[in-house]
This record gives structure tokens, sequence and C-alpha cells, in this order.
């Protein structure tokens, strides 16, 4: 291709919102541009990425024996209605009604469409294992869609569903996706971290996240000194902590209604009362479908929902609303304790709480709390109604397995989930095994994010003067710059290696714009381009070119003739690397 030709719209200014590197170069480079909040059109240059991620994701996926199809985005609302994951999904679902009066989904993702495909089509254990995948636009109507195409609303994703006999097979398409996803992510020049994910409602049997440790990822990545073990905080497990010891020199006095007006906030309570936050005892209200549940964390620590989902067998779990609270505690929200509450519901302590010699908590009464509280003497730790469990977010200073816990950012580029039956079982997948027997099968899915896998590259790869793509997903793997394309033997020397490298089957871009070498220096930078073949004036008058990688500053001398060689030679050990 030749640059003169190609829409490479570079610009200068990035606009506002464009917080992180790579959605500010993915912007400057021309790479994309954005049409509303969280939808982005891809010009030529991001295009090319994607589609040298989707050719690598493709291949890597075929080898591993998954075959492809393609569902429709659009999805009758009905069969969500089956698995609930019309409500499941909330309001990042998005839905329209149709001229007919029907409802229809946009696919955040494609479970129940598979899943249906296979209840009509399955029948025996003959066509099992069978994983099927597609690379398709997903819709998600996010809460907060930022960092360009890190979080957007409309991306594309790689989503491959397998269907299995049983738990052992599922093992196995399991370990072969793993393996697969270590290929792809290596192939696309990443340095990746697995780490154990909630499956959250998907139900416990296991779940990796594959993500990209940096500063500017939304999910944190806990992991113990020795690397021994790494999960995403989500699931990460803390130890429970030693139980503190009593105040020295005095038994600690019967619990106190003090009046706190208008503090609502932990903060607040604190401030009023002199308290540290650790000093408090928190409590939350959830729901689970009808039944309300109290949760209860220190203060100073965070609920994690996805444990708290799994403590109660892996119900879903929601906060709950304004009235549901002023139900349950008989006060307005910010009094709830675990002392007095209206109604009769479990209390899920976390571990942290119980190990408390003495707290203060809300009274269940508008404007006041509770001080002198002694967890198990005040409020029960153990009995029919009551679970003591790590329900919440590992902080600094906790520990697994004895060993201390260290925390970095991460973004998640693919997630792979043992689904076990929960959508073959309420949407009948059912086969008849060697024996004649009916049988459900069992599931698993595995997706990635095609859109966040260049972001994530770029967000690894780059420097003040732009990007440095790895040369398995850059645009081009070569850029063939013309620095005096107005005097005719530059041009036609650069011409020449150009069209060598093209039937050498090198993917080259020729910048062949009159325009000064400098700008057209920036420009390669910033493109991201990983070799760059210089030609000049001078150069061809001493009958040599200039070869750099992106990644280096100095370049090297090669001769005219040998430049292309040359040159296809370091595209080559750089693909290498990647292998
Ligand atoms: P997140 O936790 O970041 O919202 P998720 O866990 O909901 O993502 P999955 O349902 O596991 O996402 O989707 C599979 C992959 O699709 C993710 O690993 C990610 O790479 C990609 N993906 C998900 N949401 C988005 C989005 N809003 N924008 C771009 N890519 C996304
Ligand atoms: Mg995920």
């Amino acid at each position: 291709m030749r640059y003169s030709r190609m829409l490479i719209p570079t610009v200068k200014q990035v606009p506002a919102d464009a917080e992180i590197a790579s959605h500010r170069l993915m912007i400057r480079a021309g790479l994309i541009r954005k049409l509303a909040s969280g939808t982005y059109t891809y010009l030529p240059l991001g295009f090319r990425c994607l589609q040298k991620v989707i050719n690598i994701v493709r291949e890597e996926m075929n080898k591993a024996g998954a075959q492809e199809i393609l569902m429709p985005s659009v999805q009758p609302i009905e069969l969500w209605q089956k698995t609930g994951r019309d409500v499941d999904y909330g309001q990042t679902m998005a839905k329209f009604k149709d001229r007919h009066g029907r409802w229809n989904v946009l696919a955040p993702t494609a479970e129940e469409v598979v899943t249906s495909i296979a209840a009509s089509e399955i029948s025996s254990y003959k066509q099992l294992p069978i994983n099927i995948y597609q690379i398709s636009f997903k819709f998600r109507d996010e809460f907060r869609p930022r960092f360009g195409v890190l979080r957007s609303r409309e991306f594309i994703m790689k989503d491959a569903y397998s269907f299995n006999a049983d738990a052992e097979s599922l093992d196995e398409t399991y370990k072969v996706m793993y393996d697969t996803y270590c290929r792809i992510f290596k192939r696309c020049g990443l340095n990746y971290v697995i780490v154990e994910a909630e499956s959250g409602e998907m139900g416990g049997a296991g779940s990796h996240q594959f993500t990209i440790p940096c500063e500017s990822g939304e999910d944190i990545i806990v992991y113990t000194e020795d690397n021994s073990y790494a999960a995403n905080i989500e699931k990460a497990a803390v130890d429970p902590l030693p139980k503190a010891p009593p105040p020295a020199n005095a038994e600690i006095p019967a619990i106190e209604e003090v009046h706190t007006p208008d503090v609502g906030s932990i903060e607040a309570v604190c401030a009023f009362l002199r308290q540290k936050p650790s000093d408090m005892i928190k409590t939350l209200i959830y729901t689970t479908g009808d039944e309300a549940v109290a949760a209860i964390v220190r203060g100073d620590h965070d609920l994690n929902p996805e444990k708290l989902t799994q403590s109660l067998g892996g119900k879903h779990t929601e906060l709950a609303d304004e009235a549901t609270i002023e139900k349950v505690t008989g006060a307005k929200v910010g009094f709830a304790g675990p002392i007095g509450l209206k109604m009769n519901m479990p209390l899920i302590i976390d571990h942290a709480v119980a190990a408390m010699a003495v707290g203060v908590t809300g009274a269940n009464k508008t404007g006041y709390h509770i001080k002198n509280v002694v967890p198990g003497r005040d409020f029960p730790l153990e009995g029919g109604n009551v679970i003591v469990a790590d329900i919440r977010n590992a902080v600094e200073g906790d520990t697994y397995d004895g060993k201390k816990l260290l925390f970095k950012r991460g973004i998640e580029v693919g997630q792979v989930f043992k689904l076990g039956t929960k959508y073959t079982d309420k949407l009948g997948v059912r086969f008849l095994d060697e024996n004649g027997a009916e049988k459900t099968c069992t599931m698993g899915c595995y997706g990635i994010g095609i859109n966040r896998i260049v972001a994530s590259a770029i967000e690894a790869g780059n420097d003040r003067n732009g990007i440095i793509f790895p040369v398995s997903i850059a645009p081009f793997e070569v850029i063939v710059t013309s620095v005096n394309q107005d005097d005719e033997k530059v041009a036609q020397v650069a011409e020449n290696i150009y069209q060598q490298l093209l039937s050498n089957g090198v993917d080259v871009l020729l910048d062949d714009r009159v325009l000064r070498g400098g700008v057209k220096f920036k420009d390669a930078d910033l493109l991201g381009i990983p070799v760059r073949v210089t030609v000049g004036r001078r150069s061809v008058a001493d009958g040599n070119v200039e070869i750099k990688l992106r990644c280096e500053s100095e370049g090297i001398k090669v001769a005219i003739e040998k430049a292309a060689d040359k040159t296809g030679e370091l595209v080559n050990s750089l693909k290498e690397k990647l292998n």
C-alpha cells in the first residue's frame, strides 16, 4: 500500500476523554474515530490490526478443533427469559421492540442461542464433544464506557462454546482452550498473566482470566509473593484474621446506644464518634430473590458481592433498595446493624468481623449507633441463620495460605469458564449415551475481546513518540520511508525495495508522500510499524539504505541490493520470537 493513497489521518490533538495511552494513541495514529459514547469506527490501519488479531485467533481455534459459525446479534428475548438472564444482565443488556411489538435483545454474548442450537442438533454421544465458536459483534450498554476500545459498548468478541458428555470431557476441552489461549496471546505479542476468576452465577466449576498487567487496567490481580497463587480480586481468597485480643485492663461494658444525628457514612460516623473505620461493623442489606440477608464486614473493608453469592451457595444477590432496607432495619439507610433487625434473616458475617474484640455498629434506628458491641456476645457467630465466611475483598496486609498478598492492575483480555449444566438444563440439551440412557450435556464457554487485544498491546508497547506494535498485529510489518520523494532516483530505489518486499510476502507500506523527512519519521514512529527502511538522497548516493527497528534507537546501514532480504530476515526474527 502507498501512504499517499491511504486514509491515515494522524493528529496531534486528542479529545479530553482520552485518559490512557492506548486511547490517545489509537486516535493520534488514525486507527479509530469515535462515533458516540463507547462506539468507534476502525479506519484502515486500525482495521488491519483487528484483522490480524482475528486471523491469529481463528487459526488457533481451528487448530484446536473448534468449528466456526455465525449467530444473529438480534435475539428474541424469550430465549433469555428461559435462563433468567434477561433479568441478571440488567441494564447492560440493550433491548428494542420491533414493529410487531416483539422484544429483542442486542446480543451481549451468545450462550442462549448456541445452547438452543445444541438442543435441537445434538442427540447422541457420538456428536460429543463439540466446540463451536464465532467472531462477531457484541453489544453491552456499559454503565461507564471508557478508555476507548478497552471498554466500549460495541466490540468484537470471539466466543466459543463446548458441549461435553461429562465433567471429565469438559476438563479436557477446557485444558485445550486454556493452552490455545496461551498460544493466541503469545502470538499477539502480549505478556499475559493467568488468574483464577470468579464464575459467579455461572456456577463454581472453575474459571480463569487472561490478563495483561498494566496500570490502566480495571481489574485487580491479587497474587502471592512466590507467584504460587494469582486470582482476580473478585475471587481472591484471604486467610481469616487472628482473633483480636480484648482491650487491656477492662471488661467491655454492655452495649450502649449513642445518638449520631445526620451521620450516615462510615467516615462521618467515625469522625463523630472518634473511631477508626476498622472499629466499625458495617452491615449491608442484600436480597436474594424475595429474601433479605445482612452482610456484615469491617468498616474499612469492602464487601465482595461475588463471595457473598458463593457463601449463599451461588444464589444471585443484589444490594437491597432503600424501601427494603427501611423495612428490614426499621431505620433510614446508614443505620443498619446486626443487633435488633426487624426481621429474622440470615447474617453473613465476614471472618474479620468475627475476629474483632469490640466494635461500633448501626442501631437499626435512624440517627443512632451502638457501641461496645462484642461479636459473639451481642450478636451470634454461629447457629441456624448465621454464616461466618470470607465475603470481603483482599486488602494490603492480608495473607493467603500464610503467604503475603500483593496487588497489581491488569486488563482482562480473555476468560474461560466451566459452565456445567446451567444452560443445557434450562434449554434441554440432552443426548443418549453409549447405553442408551438420556443425559444432559455439560458446557464450557471461552471468550476473547478482539479489540481489547489491540488496545492492550498498545498499552504495553508505547513510548513518547507513539505506538510500538508487536509485529504480528501491527498494521504493516515494514514501512519504507522515502525521505526525498521528489528526487527521482530516491523514489525509484524506494519503489524497488517496496516491490521486492511485496513479492517476498512482506506486509509493507511505502511512504511515498512528498513531505519533509522529519514529518515522515514522526508518523512512522507514531504508527508503531516494527521495521522502518529509510531511503534518502545521501544514503542512495552511498549505495545504502538504513534499516531500523521501532523498538531500537539506532539503525543499521545495508547495501541497496541487500535491503529487501535483510528486512525480510528482521521481520522473520521478530515473528519467531512470538511463536
Ligand atoms: P469485564 O469484566 O471487563 O466487563 P466481562 O468479564 O464481562 O468483562 P466476558 O463476558 O468474559 O467479559 O467477555 C469476554 C471478553 O470480551 C472479555 O475477556 C473482554 O476481553 C471482552 N470484553 C468484555 N466487555 C468488553 C467491553 N465493554 N469492551 C471491549 N471488550 C470487552
Ligand atoms: Mg470476563
